[in-house]
């Protein structure tokens, strides 16, 4: 791993001035309390400009096809990350956009990709179901076969940005009686504007919006399939490996290490205004800082965020999401009351920022696999501790 600063030429301090300015102009302060008002995690205007302006395409597609450099690519990275663009669908969309080129007939191919990168097609994912996420092979959504068509019955839970979408990468089971689950998967690209398809929103404790979505007798043609009847888990393998992070980071250091890296540069951010609060002097002339306990606690906290955001591959994830438990918990002791006075309030001295902390953490383990389930990915799979075993000891 290279750990030397990258030096930016000519060219690529003009990119960065030209993508600050272009953030600055678009993502604006209103568009930011937008977004956290409705929880979407997503901005139209904001998207078709960052069509418009080429940087969906250029992100999405390689060095060599077109996209961004090595360095241009962290430089968008970090910029969009500190401008807080909202962000959500289009990750959705590119998940989906690979799948689709590897998979689709290719008229689908050419119609869904002719939009993607202007922006106004978008796409989610549809694997989780009402009674349960972690075990995605387990799906009870049916797709049967009828003529050229397929009829779709389910639901699925927390199909985020659905509501934004075009499309839902859809997970169905078509084969009820196969002998191993994984055999009995297939993958759709649904139309959400089908007739029998219901949206509802729902919000979660961070303020998040993501919905529940019934398909009642959603009648699809056979060219919304993406690869072969019955062999969806090969068409979800690479979005899902992606969406858990255990893509490994290249070694020229130009990458996350992991993914929630975004969310452990805000821990980072929370924990810097937090120890501004404490080193200001307060009406008796003293300094919170001053006080071992609150020095001892910030700087554990500064230490595992430190060791979280260096932490590779899927280790990172669990790291950098049991941190943000923890961290936020330390953060509200330290500030006190008024730590649990949200952003744009009166009194709330970090701006809300340990407030947030604390509502986004639990959430971090959720989404894209549980820090459970990861937990026991790295031991039976790294640690070679064999299957988790559930069912009660018999004696
Ligand atoms: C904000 C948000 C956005 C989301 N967006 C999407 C989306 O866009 N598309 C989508 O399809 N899904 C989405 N999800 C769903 C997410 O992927 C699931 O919530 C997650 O995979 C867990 O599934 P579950 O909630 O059904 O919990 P369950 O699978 O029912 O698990 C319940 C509990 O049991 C534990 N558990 C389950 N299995 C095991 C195991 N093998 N070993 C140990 N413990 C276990 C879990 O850790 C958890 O504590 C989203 C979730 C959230 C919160």
């Amino acid at each position: 791993m290279d750990f030397s600063r990258v030096e930016l030429t000519a060219d690529e301090q003009g990119f960065l001035d030209e993508i600050r300015t272009f953030l600055g102009t678009h993502v604006t302060d209103d568009v930011r309390r937008r977004d956290r008002e409705t929880g979407d995690n997503f901005d139209e205007a904001v998207h078709l400009a960052m069509g418009e302006a080429g940087y969906l395409e250029r992100e999405y597609r390689s060095e060599e096809g077109g996209g961004f450099t090595r360095v241009e690519r962290r430089l968008w990275a970090l910029e969009r990350r500190r401008s807080h663009v909202p962000w959500v669908t289009w990750g959705t969309t590119v998940l989906v956009a690979h799948s689709v080129e590897a998979y689709a007939q290719p008229d689908l191919r050419d119609e869904v990709m002719s939009q993607v990168f202007s922006g106004h097609v978008r796409m989610c994912l549809g694997y989780t179901e009402p009674e349960g996420g972690s075990d995605i092979a387990t799906c009870k959504t049916k797709a049967v076969r009828d003529g050229d068509d397929w009829v779709i019955n389910g639901s699925k839970m927390f199909t985020t940005g659905a509501h934004n979408c075009r499309y839902v990468f859809l997970i169905t089971n078509t084969d009820p009686n196969a002998e191993r689950k994984h055999k009995s998967l297939t993958m759709f690209l649904v139309p959400l504007d089908t007739p029998g398809i219901e949206i509802q929103g729902l919000r979660t404790v961070d303020g998040d919006r993501t919905n529940i979505v019934y398909y009642n007798d959603v009648r699809i043609s056979d060219r919304y399939r993406l690869g072969e009847v019955n062999e969806g888990w090969t068409v979800l393998r690479g979005p899902l490996d992606t969406e858990h992070g255990v893509v490994d980071a290249a070694v020229d250091g130009l990458d996350d290490v992991s993914i929630l890296q975004h969310q452990g540069m805000f821990m980072g951010t929370a924990v810097d205004k937090v120890a501004t609060i404490v080193g200001q002097e307060g009406s008796d002339g003293g300094r919170r800082i001053d006080d071992g306990l609150v020095s001892h606690r910030l700087g554990r906290s500064v230490a595992r965020i430190e060791a979280a955001l260096s932490t590779p591959h899927m280790f990172g994830r669990v790291a950098i999401a049991q941190a943000m438990r923890e961290v936020s918990l330390e953060l509200m002791d330290v500030v006190g009351p008024t730590s649990v006075l949200p952003i744009e309030t009166p009194g709330a001295l970090d701006d809300g920022a340990t407030e947030y902390l604390y509502r986004w953490a639990p959430l971090c383990g959720i989404y894209g696999g549980t820090l459970e389930v990861f937990r026991n990915m790295i031991a039976q799979y790294t640690l070679g501790m064999g299957r988790p075993m559930y069912a009660p000891v018999k004696r």
